[in-house]
């Protein structure tokens, strides 16, 4: 299968990563080339560490990351089976990469969005194929977790789900169907448990330490509440609530105000260095 990755973050690089070691051939694209080489980066060490591990060999890493190649522009004439796109959580800027995706790639690829939280219906509509867009949340990091939720728009075919289903499968991870809600299910259910923990340490309840330690220790959750937040990205937590609220017109979604202060500040968690933590 040719899968074309759009955006090359943290959530980009690990789609690209776990689609080229199941064997396919993948093009990675960002916006700066900076950015790009910083994803190939980051690939290139995590395969390293699988090899340390022992979960891959050396020449399967190797093999893998040939099959990825970096490409600079989504302009023109492309070829793909499957795009992903994963750019920053912004409608806006969703709608312009799918729009560029549905008009340089053959009329049979199929669009999928890795959003955390935005309508695939929105998404869909503003392509000429809403039948062949979904929604494939991944999740974070994807080279560990196992669930992708995978989100029918209103017009998605019952051929497109069934596509990405197979394929999501074939990278060993399971998918589950869900409906095109705000922040679907998984994120209707934590944001709004990080953005509570937010609003604790903004009213000094705890600090960021105490409320992480109640919570690993005192509910048994492998992360606390701030420190997810942070691995997260405090910008796209700050858009998911946004999206919360502004698609249920309901107070109890409003995001903390220590949020939208840290993000206006740059402290977007660890991919910046600071957040609730120091990151060196
Ligand atoms: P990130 O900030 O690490 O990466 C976003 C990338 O998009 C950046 O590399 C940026 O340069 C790139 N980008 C921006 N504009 C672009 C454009 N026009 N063309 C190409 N690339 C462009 O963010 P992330 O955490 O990887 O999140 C990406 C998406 O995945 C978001 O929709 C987010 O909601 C979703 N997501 C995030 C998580 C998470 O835990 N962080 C989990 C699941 C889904």
């Amino acid at each position: 299968m040719r899968v074309l990755v759009v955006g090359a973050g943290q959530m980009g690089s690990g789609i690209a990563q776990v689609c080229a070691v199941a064997g396919n051939e993948v093009q990675l694209n960002d916006v700066t080339a900076n950015a790009l080489a910083h994803g190939c980066a980051a690939i290139r060490r995590n395969l390293e560490r699988s090899v340390e591990k022992g979960k891959i060999s050396a020449a399967d890493s190797e093999r893998s990351f040939q099959r990825i190649t970096e490409l600079p522009s989504i302009e023109g004439s492309l070829q793909a089976d499957l795009a992903i796109e994963a750019v920053s959580e912004s409608l806006d800027l969703k709608t312009r990469v799918l729009q560029a995706l549905d008009a340089a790639l053959p009329p049979a690829a199929i669009l999928a969005s890795n959003t955390s939280s935005l309508s695939i219906t929105v998404l869909g509509a503003v392509t000429k194929r809403a039948d062949r867009v979904i929604g494939m949340h991944f999740m974070n990091p994807v080279p560990l977790m196992r669930l992708v939720e995978l989100v029918r728009g209103i017009a998605t075919s019952q051929a497109t789900f069934a596509f990405a289903k197979q394929f999501a499968e074939a990278l060993g991870k399971v998918a589950v169907e869900i409906n095109d809600f705000p922040g679907f299910a998984s994120n209707r259910i934590l944001m709004p448990m990080l953005n509570e923990a937010m609003f604790a340490n903004m009213e000094g309840v705890g600090s960021a330490e105490a409320i992480d330690t109640i919570m690993k220790l005192g509910m048994n959750h492998p992360m606390g509440p701030l420190e997810l937040a942070d691995f997260i990205g405090l910008d796209t937590c700050l858009a998911i609530m946004q999206v919360l609220y502004d698609g249920f017109n309901d107070p109890k979604y409003r995001p903390c105000p220590l949020l939208k202060k840290m993000v206006a500040a740059g402290y977007l968690g660890k991919k910046s260095g600071r957040g609730f933590y120091q990151y060196s």
